[in-house]
Order: structure tokens, then sequence, then C-alpha cells
């Protein structure tokens, strides 16, 4: 016999269940352990040129034709700052709540790899451009805001390529002194959840602001996760593991989720966790090793003597403060407190650079806010997915929208008459005035509906529990209430006006 199985002759069964009971007793209480991850992204930004010297930044052209002798750190080049790239770290750190330090330099960071021409990586050691700050997130544990440590700017290196030739390694230069900020935040993400909102959060943030364009799979934004576990209740940090260059938000997530279950396996089992940088793999969504702290680089770090400190004026930070667009959890705040929006569409809305700019124009248009929400989000929304088109391809101006918008609040005509036919006819005829549309289709109420809504309103006001069951799914009572506005009305409500406000009334 193996395992916990010891050989008795009597009570045997009894011996068998006590072990069965310990072996239960000692499955793995993880929630003993909690997680503790600090994350490091690292952020492509949005210059036309490279951190230090005037080659495309741009992704996506054909291998080696961004690279000057610079770039390729020819003997006697100088590189020269990029001030675009120190605007818009200092944009990222405006909007993280951060200090931005004045008197900067850069560092090099040596290191040899085939990718990186210079043999060292141009960064900020010391005097990262952002300090401090934080980033506010919503899960479902509640709000938090994530600290950071710091945003530094620094150089991105070029590209090895495996797996287009199968005897050599090729590289790709095009990359190699591209600008980058790394947002590092302190250890202070407890959950594999926590992380998503905050990846997500950055993702918003940098794409809002127009600093990077966030996207994940073309690598302008990377994740590396450290990862550590401790029980509950202590307080020193326990050994941390990094898994670098995580391509997308839920690979984050995977990997911490499944980082943390082979910690705490670890360490149930009896062993060691050893500090390493690990990979994900996402064909199983595991993690593997790539080298532990023993491997670990000396950088020899020390300031880079070609590149002059750079300092911070106050009228740079006015420009750069007053270029800012409004923070998306500024809006969500502007929303719900000055226009009355519900929180899920102020979220919504705040989370599209595009509907931010068209319902603030829409709002320019009509003082009826939460319609205007409505309009977006219900049929300008469906829309947008059905073509799968952004809002800046709709082809109505916010301007004749909130006209539209207007007449019904207006009573002009009914909601559903105008989210339907109008609105396909002014997508159809994009440069005709709402009102005129409506007159062509002869969608217009005669003067009674404002009359009839109020009958309607009354009949609804009177049967409370008829409106109740009508709502949980009894439609056929729909005559009930026509027979009880044609009664109210003497005979004088429209029919079609009846029935279009009581479906409206009711299912709205
Ligand atoms: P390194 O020098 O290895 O890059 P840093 O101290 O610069 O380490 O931290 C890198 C990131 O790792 C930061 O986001 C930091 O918050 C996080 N971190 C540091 N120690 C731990 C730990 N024990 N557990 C989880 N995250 C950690
Ligand atoms: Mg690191």
């Amino acid at each position: 016999m193996s395992g916990p199985f010891l050989p008795v002759k009597n009570g045997s069964l009894t011996v068998f269940l006590c072990l069965k009971v310990i072996e239960f007793m000692s499955i793995i209480d993880y929630d003993k352990y909690e997680t503790v991850i600090g994350l490091e992204v690292h952020a492509q930004l949005l210059t036309k040129t490279k951190l230090f010297c005037g080659d495309s930044a741009s992704f996506g052209a054909e291998a080696n034709t961004h690279i000057s002798e610079i770039t390729l750190a020819y003997p006697g080049t100088l590189p020269k700052l990029n001030r675009k790239a120190v605007e818009l770290a200092i944009r990222m750190g405006f909007a993280c709540h951060c200090e931005i330090e004045r008197t900067n330099y850069f560092a090099r960071k040596n290191y040899f790899y085939p990718d990186l021409p210079k043999g060292y990586q141009v960064s900020q050691h010391t005097t990262p451009i952002c300090k401090g700050g934080f980033v506010p997130i919503k899960t479902t544990a509640g709000d938090k805001k994530v600290q950071l440590n710091r945003i530094h700017l620094e150089e991105d290196a070029g590209k090895s390529i495996h797996d287009i030739d199968d005897k050599f390694t090729c590289v790709d230069y095009n990359r190699a002194g591209v600008p980058l900020i790394e947002i590092v935040t302190e250890p202070d993400l407890s959950s594999a959840e926590e992380a998503f909102a905050y990846v997500t959060e950055i993702r918003k943030l940098v794409r809002h602001l127009d600093v990077c364009d966030g996207n994940m799979e073309e690598g302008s934004l990377r994740c590396d996760a450290n990862i550590s576990i401790r029980l509950k209740g202590e307080k020193t940090l326990g050994t941390k593991v990094e898994v670098k260059n995580l391509n997308s938000i839920r690979n984050v997530k995977k990997a911490i989720e499944f980082e943390v279950k082979r910690m705490i396996d670890l360490v149930e089992a009896g062993e060691k966790i050893i500090q390493q940088t690990r990979s994900f793999n996402a064909d199983n969504d595991t993690t593997f090793a790539l080298r532990t702290k023993e491997e670990a680089n000396d950088y020899r770090y020390f300031p880079d003597p070609d590149l002059p400190p750079f300092i911070v004026t106050d009228e740079q930070l006015q420009k750069i403060m007053d270029a800012m667009p409004a923070l998306p959890e500024q809006l969500i705040e502007k929303y719900r407190s000055a226009m009355q929006l519900s929180e899920y569409d102020a979220r919504v809305i705040s989370e599209d650079k595009g509907l931010i700019e068209y319902f603030g124009s829409l709002t320019i248009h009509t003082t009826h806010y939460k319609s205007a929400a409505n309009w977006l989000l219900g049929p300008v929304k469906s829309w947008m997915n059905e073509m799968a088109k952004p809002i800046s391809s709709f082809p109505v101006n916010p301007a004749r929208l909130a006209a539209a918008i207007d007449m019904v609040e207006n009573g002009k005509l009914s909601f559903s008459t105008a989210t339907s036919a109008l609105l396909s006819k002014m997508i159809e005829e994009p440069t005709k005035e709402p009102m005129e549309l409506a007159i062509e289709l002869n969608l217009l109420q005669d003067a009674g509906s404002d009359e009839v809504s109020k009958w309607v309103d009354e009949v609804l006001a009177k049967m409370p529990e008829k409106v109740a069951e009508y709502k949980k799914g009894k439609k056929g009572l729909i005559g009930l209430f026509m027979g009880e506005v044609k009664k109210v009305s003497k005979g004088k409500a429209d029919p079609r006006i009846t029935t279009e406000l009581l479906n409206e009334k009711l299912n709205h």
C-alpha cells in the first residue's frame, strides 16, 4: 500500500476513515494567504520621432528603415532630447496626481544584447520625471487609489525576431530609441482582479490623454507583473516573482492567478520561493522561469555624459496643465452632479473619447442632458455596434441630433418614432434639419398628443398594480389601459397616439 494507508489487522476501516479525515483537513487553505502585486507598465509615447533623434517612431514600417546613425549608435553621434516626449510624460504625471521632478537627468543602463545597438539603454534611474501619485480603480471589493512609485522616461530596444528564418535570429532596429514611459506602482495591488482593473484604467487614461495608443497587441502598452504572497497579517513582503511582457489585460490576470496558486502550492509543500523572472505561455495559461536572481544583471548605471540635465520650468508646467483635457474621473463627477446622469451612463460615456466629445457638443445644443445620454447610449450606440464604426463616423452632427431630442421633449413626436423612423432618415440625409424630415415623413403628432399623454399618465397612476403586472409580462393588459384612456378622454384620445404613448411609458 502507498501513501497514508497503514497495514493494520484489526479495525482497518476505522483507521482508513481517520486517515481520510486527516487527508481532507490537509487540503490547502488558499484563503490563509494574501497576494501582493506591483505592476510596471511600459507605454510607447505618441511622438512622431524617437526620444533622442529625428527617426520616425511609427509602428509597422518595413524592418530597419527608421535607423539613422544615431539609432545605430555610430561613433561620434550625439543624442538630442525630444521635447514632446517630456511633455507627454508630464501630462501622464498630472493625470496620475504625481509630483513632477524639475531637475532631470538620464542614466545609462548597461547590458549587452543584439537588439540594443548602443550596448546600453538610456533611462531615468534616480530622478524619474514623475514621483508618487495614484490611479483610482473600481472593483467588486470597492474603490481604491492604487499608489504609484514613479513614472520615468526611457528608450525602447530593437526587436529580435526568432521565427522568420530557420537558422538565424533577425533584428529590426526601427523600435530602438522609441520613447517610452514606465509607470511603476508600489506593491499595492492585492488581487488579479485589481490588477485587471488597474491596467484597464491605465489604458483608458493614456488613450484619453493622447499619450499612447494603448494597443497591447502591437506592444505599445506592455505590462510586467511582480507578484508575491504572504500569510494574512504578515507585515514583511514575500519573495517576488516577475512575469515579463504581458501583452493583454486578460493575460495579466491569468498570469497572476497562475503564479499565486503556484507559489502557495510551493510554500504548502514546504518549499521555498526563489526570486525569478518568468514568462507567460498564452497557449496553456502557465508561466515558466527565464532566469533567477543570481543570474541578474548588474547594470552599472551612471549619468549619460552625452545628455545634459534638463530642467522643467514653471512656464512649461503651466502650458502642459492648460492643455490638459478633463480627466475621466472629473467628467464622471460633472455628469453625475451637474447633469444628473446615472453612475452607469456617466461611466460608459467617460470611457470613450469619442463619446465624451460628442456628448460635450450635444449638451451645448440641448439642456435635456439625461435624454441626450439616453439617445447616445441607446440608438446611437446601437448604430455604432451594428456598423462596427466609431462615433466619429456617425453621420448626424450633434446640433441636429440635439434638435431631434428637443422635438421629443417638447411633445412634437414620440421617443419611439423619433429614434426609429426619424433617426434612420436623418442618418440617410444628414444635411437636412430633423424638423424638415419629420414633416416630410408626416411624423409629427397632432396637437392633441400632449393631452393624450396626460390622460395616459392619469390612467397609469390610477392602476399601479396592473402596471406592475404588465411589467412582469402580462402584456394583454394593454387593452385594459387603452379602454381606460378612451373612457377618461371621453373618446377624444387618438388610439394610435395612445398605443404609442402607452408602449413608450410602460417599456422605458
Ligand atoms: P526591481 O529592482 O526588481 O525592478 P523594484 O523595487 O524596482 O524591483 O520594483 C519593481 C516592481 O515590483 C514595483 O512595482 C514594486 O512595487 C514591485 N515589488 C517590489 N517588491 C515586491 C514584492 N515583494 N511583491 C510584489 N511586488 C513587489
Ligand atoms: Mg523590474
